[in-house]
């Protein structure tokens, strides 16, 4: 394991260094996870793309003016549920802009004409109405949330969510990519992270990488999460997100991390987080992923047989059968999770509501009496 001091160290290692390092961590991830690496197949429903926060690299978000902003319909979100069970799903993933009805009137009308005041209190009952009307469970990801509005979504949802990205508050000035993004305070995200934890909700949290932060700031935020942790448990997975260049973003011309920068902060990554955290890279992200299998992670997040990723709609999922046999390739086996990790439907049962746990269990236990654990099938 590494010290935040050793990790500082390290930003520029390559060559026989960067091996070294990426052996350590790849040693930790098998002691830890065996010669597992997971995903969670799942289906995607993008609730809202307005946002009151305007990030320079974001494509999802949309304005009120749009045509394409909208608020998804009950009857669309069930529609894509529905979708997602016939092909074996066992997830529904909520992605939504953070709280655009406090910044644009149109964002609030639409709300009002769905009945609800506030998007989270609309998520809350999308969600209770998938866990109750469907086999899927429903993760959230919704961005900062108040004690109140975690306590809203709790009851219904098995597992939440909100990236981190970074600790840097440079990155809120002028001319930086968060600049005039009240949700991208790196103190309103912290504040989230511990409150989730106060609360005993099964979290994934992450880094987005490339978007102008120094090596420092990377450690730093990694340090953060992995002390939230310490405190309360909850962190199930820590995401390594490289940004990518998209045509009509203002970062378009930005240079995206190389698969070196990759290698080096994944291997960091699993030698400061506490080996009990998932680490997880998207493999739509990087042709070159499965190198990443080198550098300790043992997930590769969540994909869909369904839906595209509609925050990197150009990167396709891989096909599940695909990446199971590369995976099977680099000497390791690819399995089947749920959103909420193992862990927490044994040991720590008291993170998650008694509804959502017992489906959970229950979904826990066709996978693993199912062949399909292995390689995806659809049950
Ligand atoms: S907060 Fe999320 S949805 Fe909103 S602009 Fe930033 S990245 Fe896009």
């Amino acid at each position: 394991m590494l010290t935040a001091d050793q990790a500082r160290h390290l930003g520029n290692a390559r060559g026989s260094d960067l091996r070294d390092l990426m052996q350590q961590a790849a040693a930790v991830k098998r002691q830890y996870w065996g010669e597992t690496v997971t995903y969670s197949r799942k289906v995607f429903v993008p609730l809202t793309n307005m946002c009151r926060d305007t990030c320079t690299y974001c494509t999802f978000v949309k304005h009120p003016s749009s045509p394409e902003a909208h608020i998804m319909t009950p009857s669309q979100v069930m529609q894509t549920a529905r979708s997602g069970e016939k092909t074996g799903c066992k997830e529904l993933l909520f992605s939504l802009g953070e709280k655009p009805e406090l910044r644009y009137e149109h964002a609030k009308s639409a709300l009002a004409a769905l009945g609800y005041d506030t998007m989270i209190g609309y998520l809350a009952d999308v969600c209770e109405m998938v866990l109750q009307e469907t086999t899927l469970l429903p993760h959230v990801n919704a961005g900062t949330l108040s004690d109140d509005e975690i306590d809203q979504l709790r009851p219904y949802a098995a597992s939440m969510g909100m990236m981190l990205e970074t600790t840097s508050k440079r990155l809120m000035k002028k001319g930086q990519p968060h600049y005039g993004c009240p949700d991208k305070s790196p103190l309103q995200r912290l504040r989230t992270l511990e409150r989730a934890g106060q609360k005993k909700v099964p979290f994934t949290t992450g880094l987005l990488i490339g978007i102008g932060e120094t090596w420092g700031e990377r450690i730093e935020a990694l340090e953060a999460i992995n002390a939230s942790h310490a405190r309360y448990g909850h962190i199930q997975e820590v995401i390594i997100q490289n940004f990518q260049r998209k045509p009509g973003i203002s970062m378009e011309n930005s240079p995206e991390p190389s698969l070196t920068d990759m290698l080096r902060t994944l291997a960091v990554a699993r030698l400061i987080l506490s080996p009990d955290i998932s680490l997880q890279a998207p493999p739509n992200l990087n042709e070159r992923h499965i190198e990443y299998l080198n550098a300790g992670i043992n997930d590769w997040g969540g994909i869909s047989p369904v839906t595209i990723d509609f925050i990197n709609p150009q990167h396709r999922w891989p096909v599940i059968e695909e990446l199971a046999k590369s995976t099977q390739l680099a000497g390791q086996n690819l399995e089947e999770r749920l959103t909420v990790y193992p862990s927490y439907l044994t040991e720590k049962t008291e993170f998650i509501n008694p509804d959502v746990l017992s489906k959970s269990q229950g979904l826990w236990e066709k996978i693993g009496t199912s062949t399909a654990r292995h390689i995806g099938g659809v049950l």
